[in-house]
């Protein structure tokens, strides 16, 4: 990322746990040459990295379900970009912004900085979602009964009014994210194709 004053694309990708943000967003970086940056995996290495001062603060609220101070998450997101470099075409934002907070606080310190085009929302039953969380394996502190029951309140409660704070600006893209992700994906890259952004050979 450049000091000039070129804007960065900016994707946002909003949708429940499980909901499938991580593996479309894997496709599109795959296809379409945007930087995936997902915020939850940003927090986690951070809360792993040696001598981080965040790391128990990180780790309550991931097993509790509640969100992170956006000062935080917003530096991590900041530093990631600029160390990607000028290549990547736009970058995926991805589980963020997940409330109030978080969306005050990015604009405090991105809004000069990045053009967002539009929300892709993957929305999907909360069942399914669930069910995908608890089968997906991936070792995380969160992905138990508990800890998926307190993320989904966290969601209804104050995710779901950051997406419904983006439609009334027409920015919101919704695709149904219980189909499969091949199926998913197909909707996805005609959504980018609209938005100017092409499949890259
Ligand atoms: N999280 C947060 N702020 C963010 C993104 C994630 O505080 O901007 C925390 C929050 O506790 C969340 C957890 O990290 O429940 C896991 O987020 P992730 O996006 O990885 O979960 P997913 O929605 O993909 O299941
Ligand atoms: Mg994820």
């Amino acid at each position: 990322m450049s000091s000039g004053n070129k804007l960065h694309n900016v994707v946002f990708v909003l949708g429940p746990p499980g909901s499938g943000k991580g593996t479309q967003c894997s496709r599109i970086q795959a296809n379409l040459g945007f930087t995936h940056l997902s915020a939850g995996d940003l927090l986690r290495a951070e809360r792993q990295r040696h001598g981080s001062e965040f790391g128990e603060l990180i780790e309550s609220h991931i097993r509790g379900g509640t969100i992170v101070p956006v000062e935080i998450t917003c530096k991590l997101l900041e530093n990631a970009m600029l160390a990607s470099g000028d290549s990547a075409k736009g970058f995926l934002i991805d589980g963020f912004p997940r409330n109030q907070d978080n969306l005050d606080g990015w604009k405090r310190q991105m809004s000069d900085k990045v053009n967002v085009h539009f929300v892709l929302y993957l929305s999907a039953p909360i069942e399914v979602c669930v069910q995908r969380c608890l089968n997906r394996g991936q070792g995380r502190t969160d992905d138990n009964e508990e800890s998926i029951q307190k993320r989904i309140v966290t969601y209804n409660e104050q995710t779901y009014p950051i997406i419904k704070h983006y439609e009334k600006q027409n920015m919101v893209r919704e695709i149904n994210g219980e189909k499969s992700a091949d199926e998913v994906y197909a909707e996805v890259e005609r959504i980018f194709q609209n938005a100017g952004f092409r499949h890259q050979a």
